[in-house]
C-alpha cells in the first residue's frame, strides 16, 4: 500500500454520476446467454450496538424487530437470504426466542439462507482496538454463536469500520474464514483499484513470506454501503431500486426520482436499468460473479419494508430468468454463496488464489470519504475511554488467567470453597462489556454523550468484575492451606474507580509495627523485576520480600496540589521480583530506623513549594538545567520549563536530543470543521507557550521524577533504578485537561536527533504488527496522522527511538526526527457524519508512555514495508500495560498463613512467546453461565528486529520452541491439548505434549486444554 501512496496524486476530479470515479462503460453484448453475469443480491441491516442510541434502546426499538422480521420473511420463501454480524444483539434476541423459533433460526442457518459473517460480539473498530481485545470479542461471539446454533462463520463482513487493518484479515484467516469484505477505503484508492480491477485481492500480511496468511478480500467500490452506492456507479439510478424508499416511507431518494413498484408492465424497463448498473459495476471486477449488498443502517425493521424489498427484487430476478439473452442471472445470495461462485468461475478453491488475482500487503489508514476529509480525529477522540479500555483489557486478561488457574487447581486437588461459577459469571459479563466497547462507535469515541456514559458504566462494571475475580483467585491460590480461603475476606486489588469518568484511586495500606502482607501477581510468563508502588499510611517503613529479605525502598510525598502534600498518604516504591505467572508475598512494616529505606528529596524550581513542615527535605532552586539518573540512563531537563531535553545512555555514553514540547491545533473555519471523526486543523501546530511553570523534582534511590504544571497538562517524567526494563526507559505521564478550551487539540511532541530519511516512521496496527509510513507533503496534515494503539518508532542506521503507549491515540511524524502524539481534542461542532453533535464531554485524562533509545547493531533493511520492535521494546510494552497487580491485605483482618511465592509455570516461557490468554470456556449456552473444565490457551510468538540487542532480560529466546508438557507446573497436570483455529471452532487434532512445538514468528496459536 505504501507504493500505492507514493504513486497516487490524490487529486479529486469530478467523475460524473460516480463522482469519485469515472463514466464506466462496458462492451455491448459482453454478457449474454453464453457468458452470464451471476449477481448475488444480499439483504443486510447494519445495526450499531450503540451510536446515537444506547445499545439496549437500539435492541428493543429496532434490532429485535429486524431479527424477528428476518426470521419470518426467510421462512416464507427459501430463495431469500440475509446476512447478520453483531452477536451482542443476536445474544439478546436468541434469549428472547421460544424453542420453535430457535429451531427455525438453526434451520435457516443450516440451509444457507441466514449467514452470520465474522461472528464477533461487534463489528469492531480496526484502528484503536488492540488485537487482544479483537481476539477476545471474536472468541466470545464465535463461541456464543456456535454454542447456541452450531453455526461456524465462513465470511468476514466489515462495512462500517473507519479504515481497515490487515490484523483483522489475519484474525479472520486464522479463525477459518476464507473470504472477507471491506468498505471504508480512501476514495482515491478505491478508484485506483477499480481502474486496475484490483478491488478483489489476496490480502497478505506484511511479514508473510510464503502467502500462508492470504485471504480473499472484496472491496466495495463506491462511496457508501447504502443502496444508492451498491447497485452500480449511478446513485440516482440505484436509489430507485431501494424499494424501502417507495412512498409511503420514512426514507426517500435525495436525487428526487423515487422507486417504482415492479409490475408486469414495467419490469422489462426497470430490469434493463438495473442490470445496466450491475454490468457497469461488474466491469470493475475480474470475475463474472457480482456482489450487490441491499440494505442500510437498521433496515428491515418493518414488515412492510421487507415485503417491498424481497417481492420487488424477486419479480426482477424472475424476469431475468425468463430472459437469459440479457446475460444476467440474479438471485438473493449470501456473501459465502458469492465467494463460492467466484471460486467456481475462476477455477480456484476457498483456500487458493484465483489465477490473475493480485496480492496486496498493507493497511487502509487513513480513510477519507471525500475531499480532504480524513478520518484521523477518531484515533484520539474521547481519550479517557480509550485509556480505560486498555486498562480493563489487561485486567481482564489477568483475571481470565487467575480464574482458570485457581479453578483448575481446585478441581485437581478436589477442593471446594473457591466460587468458580460465580467468578465465571462476573468474567463473562466483563468480556461482553469490553467486547461491546470494541464496536466502531465505542472505542472510536464517535457515539453521543449519553451513549458514551452507557459504555462508560459498562466498562466500569467490567473493571470491577475483573478486580473481584483476580482478588479472589489470587487470594485462594496464596493460602498455604486452601481451606482457610474465605470469599471477599483477606485481599483486595489496591485500586478503585469511584465513577466511570474518575481517575483510579489507590487504597492506602495502614501500616503498623505488625507486618502487613501484600501479594504481587505477575500474569506474564517470565519473571519480572520492576518498581511497584503503593500508598501507605506512614512514610517510615520496611519492605521485606518473599524470602524475608529487606529490600531497598523509598517513600515520596503524595501531593494533593502542586505544593501541598498529604499528611495521611505516602507513596512507597520498591523493586519487586515476581516469578513467571506467579505470586509473591511481600510484607510492609512501620519502622522508624531502616538503613534500606529513604525518603524522597524534594526540589522546587520557579516556586517556593510547600510552607508546612513535613518529614521530607524541601529545597528551592533557581532556573538552571538539572539532571536525573537511573541505573542505565541520565536525563537532562530545562530549568525554566522543566521539560526533557536530552537522554544519555550510560552504557554507551551516547547523548540523544529528546526535547519534549506541547503542540496545539485549532479547527479550521468554514462549513466543514473538525468533529468526532474528522481532524481538519486550522494550520500547522502551534507550540504551547511554557513560561516558568512550577517544577517539582523528587529524587531518591528507587525513583526520581520531575513534575511540571503547565496550562492544560500536569506532565511527569520519571526514571527508575531497576534491573528490569523500567530501568532502561524514560516514563512519561500526562494528566490532560482541555475543558476550558473550544475547538482545541493538544499533542505532545518529542524532537530527537534521529535522521529518519524521507520522514519514514513506523506505527503499530492493533499492537500486533508494525507498518512503515512516510509523511507525504502532497497530503494535508490530517492525512499524515495514523493510529497508535501500542507504539511508534523512527530510526536511522545507528539508533531507533520508540514511543510506547499505554492507550490508543493518533500519532504523526511531521518533521524529521519527531514523533508527535495527539492527547485530547475538544470540538464544538458536528462533522456531518451522522453523530449530530460535537465532542465537549472532556474530562481529566491521564496518559502514559515509555520513551526509549536503542542502538542498532546493523542498519535497518532498506525498502521494507514493515518493521519489528526489538525484544526489549516488546518486553517494555508488556510491562507498561500489564501491571504487576498489587493486593494488599484488607485492614484489620488477620490473614491465615500464606505461601511466600508461587509460580504456575514449570519454567518461564521464552521471551518472544506471549501468553495471550488462558481463558475458561463456558459449559453451555442454555441456562446460567457455568465454567467448563476445558480452557483455551492462546500463545503468540512475537516478531523481533534482530538488529537491536536486548539487555538484562529475565528470559531467553528459544527460536519459538515450546514444550507444552513443561508449560504448566505439575500441580495443574495438563491431560490433553488440541490445536484449534483461533476462535476454537475448527479442531485440528491433538498436539504432542512431550515434543518441542515450534511457533512461527508473528503467529497466534490456539489450543483447547483438558486438565
Ligand atoms: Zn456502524
Amino acid at each position: 500500500m505504501l507504493k500505492v501512496y507514493e504513486e497516487l496524486k490524490f487529486d479529486n476530479p469530478d467523475g460524473g454520476a460516480w463522482k469519485q470515479g469515472w463514466r464506466v462503460t462496458y462492451p455491448e453484448g459482453k454478457w449474454n446467454s453464453d457468458n452470464m453475469l451471476y449477481v448475488f443480491v444480499l439483504p443486510h441491516s447494519h445495526t450499531d450496538p450503540g451510536w446515537v442510541k444506547k445499545f439496549t434502546d437500539y435492541y428493543t426499538q429496532q434490532t429485535k424487530p429486524i431479527l424477528d422480521n428476518v426470521l419470518n420473511v426467510l421462512s416464507a420463501d427459501s430463495r431469500r437470504r440475509f446476512i447478520y454480524a453483531e452477536l451482542s444483539f443476536f445474544s439478546l434476541w436468541w434469549e428472547s426466542l421460544n424453542a420453535a423459533r430457535k429451531e427455525t433460526v438453526k434451520r435457516l442457518m443450516k440451509n444457507g439462507q441466514l449467514e452470520v459473517a465474522t461472528g464477533g460480539w461487534v463489528m469492531n473498530d480496526e484502528a484503536n482496538a488492540h488485537y487482544a481485545a479483537m481476539v477476545d470479542q471474536l472468541i466470545e461471539g464465535n463461541q456464543y454463536l456456535h454454542g447456541t446454533t452450531g453455526f461456524t462463520p465462513r465470511s468476514g463482513w466489515a462495512i462500517d469500520p473507519f479504515g481497515h487493518s490487515p490484523t483483522m484479515a489475519y484474525l479472520l484467516k486464522r479463525s477459518g474464514v476464507t473470504g472477507m469484505l471491506i468498505q471504508r477505503v480512501h476514495y482515491t484508492i478505491k478508484k485506483h483499484f477499480a481502474r486496475n480491477k484490483n478491488l478483489e485481492f489476496m490480502w497478505r500480511q506484511l511479514w508473510d513470506k510464503d502467502g500462508t496468511t492470504d485471504i480473499l478480500c472484496h472491496t466495495m467500490p463506491f462511496y457508501s454501503y447504502d443502496v444508492p452506492h451498491t447497485c452500480g456507479p449511478d446513485p440516482k439510478i440505484c436509489c430507485q431500486f431501494d424499494f424501502a424508499r417507495m412512498s409511503p416511507s420514512p426514507y426517500s431518494c435525495p436525487w428526487r426520482v423515487p422507486p417504482q413498484a415492479i409490475t408486469d408492465s414495467n419490469v422489462a424497463d426497470r430490469a434493463a436499468m438495473l442490470i445496466d448498473q450491475y454490468k457497469k459495476k461488474a466491469s470493475l471486477y475480474r470475475s463474472n460473479a457480482l456482489f450487490i449488498p441491499l440494505g442500510d443502517d437498521f433496515r428491515y425493521d418493518k414488515a412492510d419494508e421487507c415485503d417491498k424489498q424481497f417481492n420487488n427484487y424477486q419479480k426482477i430476478f424472475d424476469y431475468l430468468d425468463k430472459n437469459p439473452q440479457l446475460g444476467v442471472k440474479a438471485q438473493f445470495g449470501t456473501l459465502s454463496e458469492y465467494f463460492n461462485k467466484l471460486h467456481e468461475l475462476t477455477g480456484s478453491t476457498p483456500d487458493s488464489k484465483p489465477e490473475d488475482y493480485p496480492v496486496l500487503t498493507g493497511d487502509f489508514f487513513t480513510y477519507a470519504d471525500k475531499d480532504d476529509h480524513f478520518w484521523s480525529g477518531y484515533y484520539t477522540t474521547r481519550p479517557f475511554q480509550k485509556q480505560m479500555d486498555r486498562h480493563i483489557e489487561t485486567s481482564l486478561r489477568s483475571a481470565e488467567i487467575a480464574l482458570t488457574l485457581a479453578a483448575v487447581y481446585q478441581k485437581k486437588h478436589r477442593l471446594t470453597g473457591f466460587p468458580e461459577d460465580q467468578m465465571m459469571q462476573l468474567l463473562v459479563e466483563a468480556r461482553r462489556n469490553l467486547g461491546l466497547f470494541q464496536h466502531h462507535d465505542g472505542i472510536t469515541g464517535t457515539a453521543k454523550d449519553f451513549v458514551v456514559v452507557d459504555y462508560g458504566e459498562r466498562l466500569l462494571k467490567a473493571e470491577n468484575n475483573c478486580r473481584t475475580v483476580t482478588a479472589e483467585a489470587v487470594s485462594f491460590i496464596s493460602m498455604a492451606t486452601k481451606s482457610d480461603y474465605k470469599q471477599n475476606r483477606f485481599f483486595d486489588i489496591d485500586e478503585t474507580r469511584p465513577t466511570h469518568v474518575s481517575l483510579i484511586k489507590r487504597n492506602v495500606l495502614q501500616v503498623s509495627s505488625e507486618p502487613s502482607a501484600v501479594l504481587l501477581y505477575n500474569s506474564l510468563t517470565h519473571p519480572r523485576q520492576q518498581v511497584v508502588n503503593l500508598h501507605v499510611s506512614d512514610p517510615n517503613v520496611e519492605v521485606t520480600d518473599a524470602h524475608g529479605k529487606v529490600v531497598t525502598s523509598q517513600t515520596d510525598p503524595y501531593w494533593t496540589e502542586p505544593s501541598i502534600m498529604s499528611q495521611e498518604r505516602f507513596k512507597l516504591s520498591f523493586v519487586a521480583e515476581v516469578s513467571a505467572l506467579g505470586i509473591a508475598r511481600y510484607q510492609i512494616t512501620k519502622k522508624r530506623k531502616n538503613v534500606h529505606h529513604s525518603l524522597g528529596k524534594v526540589t522546587y524550581y520557579n516556586s517556593e513549594g510547600p510552607s508546612e513542615k513535613s518529614a521530607f527535605t524541601v529545597e528551592r532552586k533557581n532556573s538552571m538545567e538539572f539532571t536525573l539518573a537511573s541505573s542505565h540512563l541520565e536525563a537532562s531537563f530545562s530549568g525554566s520549563t522543566g521539560l526533557l531535553k536530552t537522554v544519555k545512555m550510560k552504557s554507551s555514553g551516547q547523548v540523544h536530543k529528546s526535547e519534549v514540547s506541547f503542540q496545539t491545533y485549532g479547527a479550521r473555519s468554514g462549513k466543514e470543521r473538525s468533529g468526532a471523526y474528522l481532524f481538519l486543523p486550522d494550520g500547522p501546530a502551534k507550540s504551547l507557550r511554557v513560561s516558568h511553570p512550577v517544577i517539582r523534582v523528587v529524587s531518591g534511590p528507587v525513583v526520581s521524577e520531575v513534575s511540571v504544571f503547565i496550562n492544560h497538562v500536569q506532565h511527569v517524567v520519571r526514571l527508575q533504578n531497576s534491573p528490569g526494563t523500567d530501568g532502561r526507559t524514560v516514563d512519561m505521564y500526562n494528566l490532560v485537561d482541555v475543558r476550558k478550551e473550544t475547538n482545541y487539540e493538544l499533542a505532545v511532541k518529542i524532537s530527537t536527533d534521529i535522521h529518519n530519511i524521507d520522514k519514514e516512521f513506523f506505527t503499530d496496527l492493533n499492537g500486533f504488527q508494525m507498518i512503515k509510513h512516510k509523511t507525504f507533503d502532497k497530503l494535508p496534515t490530517q492525512a499524515n496522522v495514523y493510529p497508535m494503539p501500542a507504539m511508534a518508532f523512527i530510526e536511522d542506521d545507528k539508533t531507533r527511538f520508540s514511543v510506547l503507549t499505554a492507550q490508543s491515540l493518533g500519532v504523526a511524524s511531521l518533521q524529521t526526527g519527531e514523533i508527535q502524539v495527539m492527547l485530547d481534542r475538544t470540538l464544538n461542532q458536528d462533522d456531518m457524519r451522522g453523530l449530530g453533535q460535537g465532542v465537549r464531554d472532556n474530562t481529566l485524562t491521564p496518559n502514559r508512555f515509555k520513551l526509549m533509545f536503542e542502538s542498532r547493531s546493523a542498519p535497518p533493511i532498506k525498502d521494507r514495508t514493515s518493521g519489528f520492535p526489538s525484544l526489549q521494546a516488546h518486553m517494555t510494552y508488556l510491562h507498561l500495560v500489564h501491571n504487576i497487580q498489587i493486593l494488599p491485605q484488607k485492614s484489620s483482618v488477620s490473614v491465615p498463613p500464606l505461601i511466600s511465592q508461587h509460580s504456575f509455570l514449570s519454567g518461564s516461557l521464552p521471551c518472544d512467546v506471549h501468553l495471550l490468554n488462558l481463558r475458561s470456556l463456558q459449559q453451555s449456552y442454555d441456562g446460567p453461565i457455568t465454567r467448563s473444565d476445558d480452557s483455551a490457551l492462546l500463545l503468540h510468538r512475537l516478531g523481533l528486529d534482530c538488529g537491536i540487542s536486548s539487555h538484562g532480560l529475565p528470559c531467553t529466546d528459544t527460536q519459538g520452541k515450546v514444550r507444552l508438557r513443561d508449560l504448566f507446573s505439575d500441580t495443574l497436570g495438563v491431560k490433553e491439548m488440541r490445536r484449534t483455529s483461533l476462535t476454537l471452532l475448527h479442531d485440528k487434532g491433538p498436539t504432542s505434549l512431550d515434543s518441542d512445538l515450534t511457533l512461527n514468528p508473528m503467529e497466534i496459536y490456539s489450543f483447547k486444554v483438558k486438565w
